[in-house]
C-alpha cells in the first residue's frame, strides 16, 4: 500500500511534489514497501548557505547557495549547478531527485545530487560570478569530493566555473583533485566527448528505437526543438545517419525544410550570429507550430513542459526523444500512449552527459585518457545496455517506458540500499 509521504517538501504545488508522481507509479508496480517509499522520497540532505561576495565596486551582497544530496545508495552524489534566479531549494530537490533515476537507470555507480545559487548572472561580471563560484566551494569543501559528492554544469555555469570549482577544492584540500567535478575544461582534466555525449546519446537511443520501429533512418523526417548543446549535436548526427532533418529551432522561432535542412549550415550560422536568427536554410514558424509538423520522430530539446494537454493530439509523430529535461507533461504522456506514439523519457534519452561525466570521473582518478572513439564507443554500450534492460521490463509489464525507466531505476536503488542495509 502506498504510504502518504510526510513533511512539507511535499506539497501539490512543489516542483518535488510533482516529480515525485512518476516515482509513486513505479513503486506502486514495484510493490514497494513504505519504509522503502519513505526513505526514497526524503532527500539524504539538504544544504543551503549564505554566500557572501563583493562587488567589483566594493560593495558586499549576500546570496544564497544550495546543495541537495538526495540518495548516496550506488554512491557518491552526481549532478550540476545552476546560476538561475529561479533557483529554491524546492527545485533543487526536485533536480536532485531526478538525478538519482538518471543515474541509477544507466547504472552508474552514483546516487542523484544537485546545486545552485539564486542569483542573475546577467547582472554580474565575470569577477563577480568567479568570486560567488569559488564561495560557493569552498563552503562546500567538507561535502563534496570525488567519494562525496561530483558537481557538474547546469544552466549558466560552464567548464570554467568548473575549473574555479576545482582550483578552489583543490586549494583547501593542499593537492590537486581533478575528480571532485566534471564537465572541467580538457587542459585540466576533462573527457574527450563530454561537450557532445548529450546530443550523441539523442541519437543512439533514438537510432536504436528507430530501428526496432522499423523506421529507416535513410530518408526519415526528424524535427529537433531546441539548438543548443544538446539539439544541435543531436541534428548533427541525424544527419549524419542519413535522416532528413526536417524542422530545427531556437529562441527566435522554427525553421521548416521537408527537403531537408543543411544542419552543418545551420551550426555554422548559429556559431556565427549567436542563434537562427534570420536563418534562411527553412520557412520560419512559431516553435508551437513546429511541434505539430508530421515527423517520424521528434525531439524536444530545449524546454521543460512544451508538450502538454493543449498541443498533445496535434503531434503527428511516431517516436518522441525526449532531450529535454522534462518537456511531457504527464497527461500528454498519457495522450502520446494512447495514440500509440513511443516516448524516450528524458532520465534514459539525455542520460549521455552523465554517462560521460562518469568516464570522465574514472579518467580523472587514474590519470589515464581516453581517445574520443573510446569515449563514444563505451558511451554507446552503456546506454544500449541499459535501454535494452528497461525495454524488456516494458514489454513483460505493459507499461511505457518512462515507467519501466523509474522501475529499473528504483529497483536497483532499492537493491543496493537492502544489501547495504539501511544503519537505523
Ligand atoms: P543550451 O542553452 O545550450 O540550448 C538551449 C536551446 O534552446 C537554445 O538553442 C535556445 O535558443 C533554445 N530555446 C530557448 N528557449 C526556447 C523556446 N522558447 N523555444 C525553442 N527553443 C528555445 O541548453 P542545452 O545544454 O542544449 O540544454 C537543453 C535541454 O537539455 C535542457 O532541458 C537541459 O536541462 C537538458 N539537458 C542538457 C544536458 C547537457 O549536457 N547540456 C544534459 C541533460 C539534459
Amino acid at each position: 500500500m502506498s504510504t502518504a509521504v510526510p513533511g512539507p517538501a511535499v506539497r501539490d504545488v512543489s516542483v518535488f511534489g510533482d516529480a515525485i508522481a512518476y516515482f509513486n507509479e513505479a513503486a506502486t508496480l514495484l510493490n514497494l514497501d513504505p519504509g522503502m517509499r519513505a526513505i526514497l522520497t526524503h532527500p539524504s540532505r539538504q544544504i543551503i548557505f549564505s554566500i557572501p561576495f563583493q562587488r567589483d565596486n566594493g560593495q558586499l551582497e549576500v546570496y544564497t547557495g544550495y546543495r541537495v544530496q538526495y540518495n548516496f545508495a550506488r554512491g557518491p552524489a552526481k549532478g550540476g549547478i545552476r546560476f538561475h534566479p529561479g533557483v529554491t531549494l524546492d527545485e533543487v530537490t526536485a533536480l536532485a531527485f531526478w538525478m538519482t533515476w538518471k543515474c541509477a537507470v544507466v547504472d552508474l555507480p552514483f546516487g542523484g545530487g544537485k546545486g545552485g545559487v539564486t542569483c542573475d548572472p546577467s547582472t554580474l561580471s565575470m569577477s563577480e560570478i568567479e568570486r560567488i563560484t569559488r564561495r560557493y566551494a569552498a563552503e562546500l569543501s567538507e561535502v563534496i569530493g570525488p567519494d562525496k559528492d561530483v558537481p557538474a554544469p547546469d544552466v549558466n555555469t560552464t567548464p570554467q566555473h568548473m575549473a574555479w570549482i576545482m582550483d578552489t577544492y583543490s586549494m583547501h584540500m593542499r593537492q590537486t583533485i581533478p575528480g571532485v567535478v566534471t564537465g572541467k575544461p580538457l587542459e585540466i582534466g576533462g573527457s574527450r566527448g563530454r561537450v557532445e555525449a548529450t546530443g550523441r546519446g539523442v541519437s543512439i537511443v533514438a537510432l536504436d528505437e528507430m530501428a526496432r520501429l522499423g523506421i529507416d533512418p535513410r530518408g526519415a523526417k526528424i524535427v529537433v526543438q531546441g539548438f543548443g548543446n544538446v539539439g544541435s549535436i543531436a541534428a548533427k548526427m541525424f544527419a549524419e545517419h542519413g535522416c532528413t532533418v526536417i524542422g530545427i529551432s531556437d529562441v527566435s522561432g522554427a525553421y521548416v525544410n521537408e527537403n531537408g535542412i543543411d544542419v552543418a549550415n545551420a551550426i555554422a550560422f548559429a556559431q556565427e550570429h549567436g542563434s537562427l536568427d534570420g536563418f534562411r536554410g527553412g520557412d520560419h514558424m512559431s516553435n508551437q507550430a513546429m511541434l505539430e509538423v508530421p515527423c517520424d520522430v521528434l525531439v524536444p530539446a530545449a524546454l521543460e513542459k512544451v508538450l502538454t494537454v493543449d498541443n498533445a493530439a496535434r503531434v503527428k509523430t511516431k517516436l518522441i526523444v525526449e532531450g529535454a529535461n522534462g518537456p511531457t507533461t504527464p497527461e500528454a504522456d498519457r495522450i502520446f500512449a494512447q495514440n500509440g506514439i513511443v516516448v524516450i523519457p528524458d532520465i534514459v534519452a539525455n542520460a549521455g552527459g552523465v554517462t560521460v561525466s562518469y568516464f570522465e570521473w574514472v579518467q580523472d582518478r587514474t590519470g589515464w585518457f581516453w581517445r574520443e572513439s573510446e569515449v563514444n564507443d563505451r558511451l554507446r554500450d552503456q546506454l544500449i545496455e541499459n535501454f535494452d534492460v528497461l525495454r524488456g521490463i516494458a514489454q513483460q509489464r505493459g507499461v511505457t517506458y518512462r515507467t519501466a525507466a523509474y522501475m529499473v531505476a528504483i529497483d536497483r536503488v532499492v537493491k543496493t540500499l537492502k544489501l547495504r542495509g539501511v544503519y537505523a
